[in-house]
């Protein structure tokens, strides 16, 4: 199928306009994708190339420009490829895909802050934009920001200053697995005058759409459930043209956040799947939460698809297919109690990520920097689990028998 009409691989076809009435999961097939002139093949080529011909008189061409095709790191065909996916899978009129997700973060947050600025950032985020907002922006460039608890409106209201030129939110958010209203937050940004970044990673596209739902900008770690596979890293930052022509000229050409092509190709060859890959998370997921909870070894599990999350009913409404495969849980145990039962996994691996294949389990201890902002229940030290596309019942059958090996 044809999106762009014309035929031929230019790589910058309005495919994500021109599809905007078929399915999400027609558009994660054929978004992007198109009939390579050349060739012939019915799939857009890897292109390694760094550098693209140049016109006869190349004299007045801005080097620093993202348009055109001119060097990889303005703009390289495999990453225009994936961007027209990614705009139609979020909603979203344009899309910049950079290195990793947070070259995608501070992407957003160079361009909209400047010193004497003020951003509002919810109190459990991804390290590396606490790190961002509230160590390296203030302590280098004189930008200012409040933590706040974004599941709790009043508080996001209150933290609002005549100065505040962003809210940031995580929802569901890492690694406490919060969830914060979308829309709520949206009109308190617009009511004062800032925008909204929405980091949809935990969700993904298919779970949640956060420009339909009012945010301006929507960042998601490619590496993540869009790729899926856990062999390409890439971070997206999706919103209004006139935003993201900001970001790609900043964090892209003159910061040097540019994506390999090749990465790019594998992302985009990921995002075919992830309807199907996110449908499985999501059932899986919340299989595995239920049966946490019904487990006398376990002392919370924190998973917005549970009656008992504070977030379910907000999450049933925000993310209507499902609440994706992460969850944190901790055991009735010490220290030593969690580490033994990592080790005693053999289906689930013990390592940093999420959203991939298999399953993924990190131990957070007591010695997170952050602790003082989470509730009690993660003081302990707890997991986060990110579940895999295995059967669920040998996930279930894994925990169970770890459970058993550690002494439960
Ligand atoms: C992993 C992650 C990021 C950072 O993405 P990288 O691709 O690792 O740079 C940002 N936000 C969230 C929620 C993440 O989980």
């Amino acid at each position: 199928m044809d999106f762009n009409g014309d035929g031929v691989n230019s790589g910058h076809g309005n495919s994500a306009r021109s599809a905007e009435r078929l399915g999400f999961l027609t558009r994660s097939v054929h978004v992007g994708n198109g009939i390579d002139a050349e060739t012939g093949a019915i799939r857009r080529p890897i292109t390694m190339a760094n550098s693209y011909a140049l016109p006869y008189d190349p004299s007045d061409i801005n080097w620093s420009s993202a348009e055109g095709s001119i060097y990889t790191r303005n703009g390289g065909a495999n990453q225009r490829y994936l961007q027209e996916k990614l705009a139609s899978l979020e909603d979203g009129e344009d899309c910049v895909v950079l290195a990793t997700g947070v070259a995608a973060l501070s992407g957003v947050f160079f361009a909209f802050l400047r010193s004497g600025d003020h951003v509002v950032v919810s109190d459990s985020t991804y390290i590396a934009a606490y790190r961002l907002l509230n160590e390296l922006m203030p302590q280098k460039y004189g930008v200012r920001s409040t933590l706040v608890d974004s599941s709790d409106i009043n508080a996001v209201r209150s933290a609002v200053r005549a100065e505040t030129k962003l809210i940031h939110i995580e929802t569901p958010s890492n690694p406490t697995i919060k969830v914060s209203d979308i829309a709520a937050i949206a009109d308190i940004a617009h009511e004062a005058g800032a925008l909204l970044s929405v980091d949809n990673t935990f969700a993904s596209p298919y779970n949640q759409r956060p420009i339909s739902l009012g945010a301006d900008l929507c960042v998601e770690s490619l590496t993540k459930y869009v790729n899926g596979h856990g062999d390409a890293m890439g971070g997206a930052v999706i919103g209004r043209r006139d935003l993201i022509d900001k970001i790609r000229a900043e964090a892209m050409v003159n910061l040097g956040g540019a994506i390999s092509p090749f990465n790019a190709w594998l992302i985009m060859r990921g995002a075919v799947t992830l309807p199907l890959r996110m449908e499985q998370h999501n059932r899986s997921a919340l299989s595995v939460a239920e049966f946490l909870e019904g487990e006398s070894a376990v002392r919370f599990v924190s998973y917005p698809g549970l009656a008992s999350h504070a977030g379910h009913e907000l999450a049933k409404r925000q993310m209507p297919r499902g609440f994706g495969g992460v969850m944190a849980f901790g055991l009735r145990g010490d220290h030593d109690a969690h580490n033994d039962f990592v080790s005693r996994l053999e289906v689930i691996t013990s390592a940093v990520s999420l959203g991939h294949d298999e399953s993924l389990i990190v131990f957070l201890g007591e010695k997170d920097e952050r602790q003082h902002l989470y509730s009690s229940e993660f003081h302990d030290g707890f997991f986060r689990l990110s579940v895999g596309l295995e059967d669920t019942e040998d996930i279930i059958g894994d925990i169970s028998q770890a459970l058993r090996k550690t002494g439960f």
